[in-house]
């Protein structure tokens, strides 16, 4: 039998209430650029974000290590539309990702487009006009990147 080892107390009790999705955003597991995404929901008022954190972010869709690893994001993008109805998409892919190994900056620019391409094609995507944005951080800034 599982026994408590260890308790912490959470400074307020969390809401059981369900959420529509304002937004999901796929991410880099990379800690420097958390708040970059902080300050993403702050500007665009973005409450209740599903999150998935993957090294590489938007690399794991146009150019993964592992076909598995693709499908398991597209899993978990038809998990947040199907469950909190999730109205827009962002897709990150940051500066100096380790994921990358030193790739220039143009690869991964191009993996971030082509992502964003095969996210809105994504039949659960593409069924609802779900809206999808891709995001490159750098250590100043949030952009949102398209072809020319
Ligand atoms: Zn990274």
């Amino acid at each position: 039998m599982p026994t408590v080892k260890r308790t912490i107390r959470l400074d307020k009790s969390l809401s059981r209430d369900h959420y529509i999705a304002d937004a999901l955003i796929i991410r880099c597991i990379d800690c420097r650029f958390k708040r970059c995404l902080t300050d993403l929901e702050s500007e665009l008022k973005l409450k209740f974000v599903d999150t998935i954190i993957v090294a590489g972010g938007a690399k794991n869709i146009s150019a993964p290590e592992n076909h598995s690893d693709k499908d398991f994001i597209f899993s978990q993008i038809e998990k947040s539309i199907k469950l909190h109805h999730t109205k827009r998409i962002f897709i990150e892919s940051h500066d100096e990702c380790g994921a990358y190994g030193g790739a220039k900056k143009e690869k991964v620019l191009s993996d971030l487009l082509r992502a964003k391409e095969m996210v809105q094609k994504f039949k659960p995507v593409a069924e609802k006009d779900i809206p999808v944005d891709a995001l490159f951080v750098d250590f100043n800034s949030i952009n949102f990147m398209d072809k020319d």
